[in-house]
């Protein structure tokens, strides 16, 4: 007689039950499932196990001596993109959504996990497994919200999928990774993109409201490396608002509870991780973890022009008076705000230095909140390369 998977016998919690990570969960959609049973080990805000998962997925550690593994995971290449001929309506030029259709097309994969917008809401986010291009078109820009992509885990099983893609962000792809053993599969392949400040449905109201000159109309927005944030609205314009500018002291604590203790920003565990952060302003920036990461690009080779990838500025004094200025959440007008912006721009890091930025500003932002609100978690909780980039900087003394 087969033998039962003990995950069987687990149930997936009703949506109104609290999580296990309780305020921390960042609604990944695991504790929707049977897969729930494993939650203890796959919580990313239960356990924090990058660097063990890092070697199963990868076949060795991150080298934490070189500058490049320290800040950008685990990798074989890393290269800017984009498609010669862009998606239309993609977040960027649609690289994540062409390679998902080429692997489908040419039956790498029987299905693809991603996320649609659910008939109701433009920014609810509905986890999806796409079988058809179309489902997988329907799945292509950000959804800026906590969004369950793997509350779809139980319907693999139960398909009896065997080969499978799974698009998303580092919350997921650390429970993903966990329970991959557990699915049934013959071969998982894993396209991640990088991920950071997310925000539940309400938190989201309170930033567009807060930020937008016209918040109804917001079909999606992006914190970009020219240091605005871009609200794109329905009728197709462009509303940039500089991050100098931003109300920091109403948006203090907009963003989720799991974001702000989240260090996977890279997302580490990816097979191929496709962002923007460390290529030139227009540009894709896509991270080739391993061999398998490599078989998913080849797929698209043809649909991308690329150039190596470029770093460019000093950061450090940057990210150093950045530490203050969030501590003491002023804000400043609009009017300086922009002028700010304009010498940023000119003179700011570029590329990669400016990828090394935002994850250094973001990294010592968490560690203080991690510090702060849940010091008995701080040592288990921080991974080794977050700590050694920490280091570097003079954190306040509470
Ligand atoms: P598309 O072809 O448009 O496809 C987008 C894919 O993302 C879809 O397949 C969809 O299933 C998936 N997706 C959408 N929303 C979510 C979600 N909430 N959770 C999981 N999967 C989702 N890149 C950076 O370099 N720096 C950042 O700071 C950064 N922050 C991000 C924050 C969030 C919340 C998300 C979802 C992405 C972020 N990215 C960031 C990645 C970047 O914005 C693009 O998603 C990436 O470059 C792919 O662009 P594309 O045009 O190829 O994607
Ligand atoms: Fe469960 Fe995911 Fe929330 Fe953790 S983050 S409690 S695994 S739903
Ligand atoms: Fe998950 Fe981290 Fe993104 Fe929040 S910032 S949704 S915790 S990957």
């Amino acid at each position: 007689m087969p033998i039962t998977p003990a995950h069987h016998k687990a149930k997936a919690l009703p949506s109104v039950k609290r999580r296990p990570a309780k305020e921390l969960c960042s609604e990944c959609g695991l504790c929707d499932t049977y897969y729930i049973h494993y939650v203890k080990e796959a919580c990313a805000f239960i356990t924090q196990h990058i660097g063990e998962l890092e070697t199963q997925s990868h076949g060795r550690d991150r080298n934490l001596d070189s500058d490049r593994e320290l800040y950008f995971g685990v990798h074989q290449d890393m290269i800017a993109a984009r498609k010669t001929e862009p998606i239309e309506g993609a977040q960027w030029t649609g690289i994540v959504s062409s390679i998902a259709i080429e692997m489908l097309t040419k039956g790498m994969v029987e299905g693809v996990v991603c996320v649609q917008s659910s008939e109701s809401d433009r920014f609810k986010p509905q986890p999806v497994i796409a079988r058809t291009p179309a489902e997988i078109l329907a799945a292509r820009v950000n959804k800026p919200t906590l969004s369950p992509n793997l509350s779809v885990l139980e319907q693999i099983e139960q398909s009896g999928m065997k080969r499978l893609l799974v698009i998303g962000v580092g919350c997921q792809i650390q429970a993903l990774r966990t329970v991959e053993k557990q699915l049934g599969l013959e071969k998982l392949y894993v396209l991640g993109t990088p991920c950071v400040d997310n925000v539940n449905r309400a938190g989201l109201q309170k930033f567009l409201e807060t930020t937008s000159r016209s918040p109804e109309t917001v079909v999606h927005y992006e914190f970009m490396q020219d240091f605005n944030v871009h609200f794109k609205h329905s009728d197709g314009s462009i509303e940039k608002v500089p991050f100098f500018g931003l109300n920091t002291k109403e948006l203090k604590d907009v963003f989720a509870p799991s974001c702000m203790t989240c260090f996977d920003y890279v997302n580490a565990l990816a097979d191929l991780v496709v962002g923007y952060m460390g290529a030139p302003f227009g540009w894709q920036w896509i991270v080739v973890r391993n061999d398998t990461g490599k078989e998913m690009l080849e797929m698209v080779k043809d649909q991308l022009e690329t150039q190596a990838v470029m770093s460019n500025g000093d950061r450090t004094a940057a990210v150093q008076q950045g530490i203050a200025a969030y501590d003491n959440a002023t804000t400043i007008p609009m009017w300086l705000a922009y002028l700010i912006n304009f010498f940023v721009n000119k003179i700011g890091p570029k590329g990669l230095e400016y990828g090394r930025f935002s994850i250094d500003s973001h990294f010592v932002r968490n560690y203080l909140y991690v510090k702060r609100n849940y010091p008995q978690k701080l040592e288990a909780h921080v991974p080794e390369f977050a700590k050694r980039i920490i280091s570097r900087y003079k954190l306040p003394k509470q």
